[in-house]
């Protein structure tokens, strides 16, 4: 049966304490294996971690809790490469930007009106395993990570899709779907993100790897790279911003940090003097793709907020807000007399795109806006700049820093 993802962090952290005791060697050992949704050889954490309902740093604790570094390498990696990819995309966002422009000239060219992608999309490629992956992602909001190779390699060099589609197409049903971790691994698998080396899915392997459930036939025998206009030289990372100065200030959560508690003890100068004064959230599951988001996702994405917003500890009225409009935040802090607003950072992505937009209006409304960063990306993402290899060396220094 497949796993239902309840949005919340009880159901989190029921889920965390369920999988740590096969997080050790026997991950390593089955992670590959892909025996279909009823799967427990993966975590299936993927959903709480990339909306913070479990914070990187408490997942890896809990491992390291009960096995050794050695024996839980392989997981602890598996976490480190969604740091890795956020903390590359924050050095390189204008790969998101020319993603998100080339998503939508594709649509708008009528790309999406191609019978081979609307075929591809409802899971009519008539490869059979393909036809059974979409409609498992769409049922479930969840594919396997081996299963996302296969499916974005068929997808790029069998049906000869644009890889900017398959990315969409995945960012809009993904419970998970994650700006840095959805479209660098697409990327990744095209050849774009390590030139020149692409991700070819094979029949033997598929077959291998899914103990006979498929066997697909007809695939691409050769996978030659994608190529694209030279990036722009690596943008440095921001500074952390200074604390909120104002004296009474508004907390507004969004969807990649629902861990309020977590954040603000890293950050006890904003509950200082009773300053904190209220607390509201606002998300926007549409906002990840010009064709708008599952419905599962945009559930997913309001019922982990609503969770996040009452857990919050916040006295007063913690609610979320009905729209992610910058006038309505504008309403919340005027009515509760705030001059800052706080936020927990939001990575290059569609939040911090709404994020940027509201910083303009509230500042000339006199009202402060400051983002709280995590000592977990501060510490890791300067090492994000080249490779995972170079990156993966400095895991047990970057443990260490963090206590653990
Ligand atoms: C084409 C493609 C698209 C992907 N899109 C996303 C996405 O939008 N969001 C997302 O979180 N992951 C994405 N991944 C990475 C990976 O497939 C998922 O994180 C993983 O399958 C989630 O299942 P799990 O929680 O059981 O992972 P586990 O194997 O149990 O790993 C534990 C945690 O580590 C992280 N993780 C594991 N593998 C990776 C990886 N390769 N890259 C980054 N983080 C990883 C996740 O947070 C995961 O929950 C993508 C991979 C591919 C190939």
């Amino acid at each position: 049966m497949a796993r239902v993802f309840t949005p919340t962090r009880a159901a989190a952290l029921e889920a965390l304490a369920d999988f740590v005791p096969r997080a050790g060697s026997q991950y390593a050992r089955d992670r590959n294996l892909d025996a279909g949704p009823g799967r427990d050889n993966v975590s299936s954490l993927s959903p709480y971690i990339r909306h913070r309902l479990l914070t990187e740093s408490e997942v890896v604790a809990a491992v390291l809790g009960q096995h050794r570094l050695s024996s839980s390498e392989k997981f602890v990696q598996e976490v480190m490469w969604r740091t890795y990819w956020k903390g590359w995309l924050e050095q390189n966002p204008d790969v998101w930007l020319r993603y998100r422009r080339d998503v939508v000239e594709l649509a708008q060219a009528g790309q999406t009106e191609a019978g081979d992608y609307r075929d591809a999309i409802v899971g009519r490629t008539g490869i059979d395993a393909m036809d059974v992956w979409a409609q498992e992602l769409i049922e479930t909001g969840y594919l396997h990570n081996h299963t996302r190779m296969w499916f974005a390699s068929i997808w790029i060099f069998t049906l000869r899709l644009p890889w900017q589609l398959g990315a969409d197409f995945f960012y809009r049903h993904l419970l998970d779907g994650d700006a840095a971790s959805n479209t660098l691994s697409w990327r990744w698998v095209a050849g774009l993100q390590t030139a020149g080396k692409t991700y070819l899915a094979s029949q033997s392997n598929i077959s291998r790897f899914t103990e006979g459930r498929f066997s697909p036939k007809g695939l691409a025998t050769t996978a030659r790279a994608l190529v694209e206009d030279p990036l722009p030289t690596r943008s440095p990372l921001a500074p952390p911003e200074p604390s909120p100065s104002g004296s009474r200030s508004g907390l507004l959560l969004h969807e990649e940090d629902l861990d309020a508690p977590g954040l603000l003890a890293e950050h006890p100068s904003v509950t200082s003097h009773n300053r904190l004064v209220a607390v509201v959230g606002f998300a926007r599951a549409d906002d990840r793709s010009p064709l708008g988001a599952s419905d599962a996702v945009a559930e997913f994405t309001m019922s982990a907020l609503d969770d996040g917003v009452a857990r919050s500890g916040a006295s007063g009225r913690p609610h979320v807000l009905s729209d992610t409009f910058a006038s309505t935040v504008l309403e919340w802090a005027a009515s509760e007399n705030l001059n800052s607003i706080v936020m927990p950072f939001a990575p290059v992505g569609p939040v911090r795109e709404r994020i940027d937009t509201l910083r303009a209006a509230v500042a000339s409304e006199g009202v402060t806006l400051s983002t709280l960063q995590r000592r977990w990306d501060t510490l890791a993402w300067p090492h994000a700049s080249r490779g995972f290899f170079p990156f993966r060396e400095q895991i047990p220094r970057l443990l260490a820093q963090q206590g653990l």
